[in-house]
């Protein structure tokens, strides 16, 4: 049986075509670290991440600590059968960062995938030739947003990030988006944990009063505040979704058993790579819960990742899949608000 034999660190820059801002932080590039990993049979493979610290509390630093000392000892001369059966028995319990974990359990696939003579894509089950996906529309003043929507006019949803104004400023943004884009584009709204729970409140009540009509709010406040999205969302008829607020299938159980969200952001750097995202979405599925499948702004591979878990998983929806898009280099298209590779 295959063994890994040995592994290694390398980092890359990827510029953005803009700065891609939020409430909680603002990127002009990235800086990808790649895990590769040789197997005893001559198979080399490599998986990837990015840091986000301001989100996943995981730094470059820490995640670089991880790739080179406690993930290396973890898989080295271990026998290796399948990406699954190994990330639960050697990776998955290891107290290392989530965005190192990912960049591990992303190579493990794609090593699966190179043993069975497969591509990555039918390894994960899917056979889409393209995925749709919104765009955001990065946190900003009123007067660039014209502009701002112009650039993406051959997307089906934009997803507004907002900030800390007061509320009606954020109402004049929406109405403003929505006078733009007419009544068929969709709009999701993304504060990044930004509001208080009155504030988010109020701003769905001026929302719905008015039919401005976002088709949801995601992770209005503070990723800990179980009840507070609950509270959010017993007082409005708009989908709330989470996504800073769910790492784990543990934390999806429990804003459901809460009747906190409608909808998750599944992530494979914040769950821990395309193993564990798999498990969270096949939880949403029992418990009944809608889920959408995202990514950071990362590189081709990360995003790859995510593209192929839409096209398995939830091929007919609109994801959130346009990091490959603020790539100024990217192996990724975008055509009619929808991505292939
Ligand atoms: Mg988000």
């Amino acid at each position: 049986m295959t063994k890994i034999v040995e592994s290694w660190v390398k980092f890359r820059k990827e510029p953005l075509r803009a700065s891609f801002s939020t409430s909680l932080r603002s990127v002009n590039e990235l800086t990808i670290v790649e895990f590769h990993i040789k197997t005893d049979d001559g198979h080399e493979v490599f998986g990837e991440t990015v840091e986000t610290p301001a989100i996943t509390g995981d730094t470059l630093a820490q995640i670089e600590k991880d790739l080179r000392t406690v993930l290396p000892e973890a898989l080295k001369n271990k026998e290796f059968e399948t990406a699954a059966s190994f990330f639960n028995s050697h990776i998955s319990k290891l107290d290392v960062t989530k965005s190192a974990k990912c960049a591990v359990d992303i190579a493990l696939n794609d090593l699966q995938a190179i043993i069975e003579n497969r591509t990555l894509g039918q390894l994960l089950g899917s056979s889409v030739k393209h995925v749709t996906t919104d765009v955001t529309i990065p946190l900003t003043e009123i007067s660039a947003i014209p502009n701002l929507i112009a650039e993406r006019s051959d997307f089906p949803a934009l997803k507004i990030k907002l900030g800390k104004d007061l509320v009606h400023k954020n109402i004049e943004k929406i109405r403003l988006v929505r006078e733009i884009i007419g009544v068929k584009g969709l709009i999701r709204v993304d504060p990044n944990q930004a509001w208080s729970v009155e504030d988010s409140i109020e701003f769905l009540h001026h929302i719905e009063q008015d039919s401005l009509d976002i088709e949801y709010l995601e992770q209005p406040i503070s990723a800990h505040n179980k009840v507070g999205m609950a509270a959010i969302r017993a007082q409005c008829s708009t989908k709330i979704m989470a996504d800073e607020s769910i790492y784990t299938v543990a934390d999806l159980e429990e804003l459901v058993n809460v009747q906190a969200i409608d909808l998750v952001n599944v992530k494979i750097i914040k769950s821990g790579g395309i193993t564990p995202s798999i498990a969270i979405i096949k939880r949403a599925k029992e418990l009944g819960v809608d889920f959408s499948i995202g990514s950071m702004m990362e590189g081709d591979k990360g995003v790859l990742g995510a593209y192929l878990l839409a096209g398995a998983y939830k091929p007919d929806y609109c994801h959130d899949l346009d990091a490959a898009w603020w790539a100024l280099s990217t192996r990724f298209t975008y055509v009619e608000g929808k991505v292939s590779i």
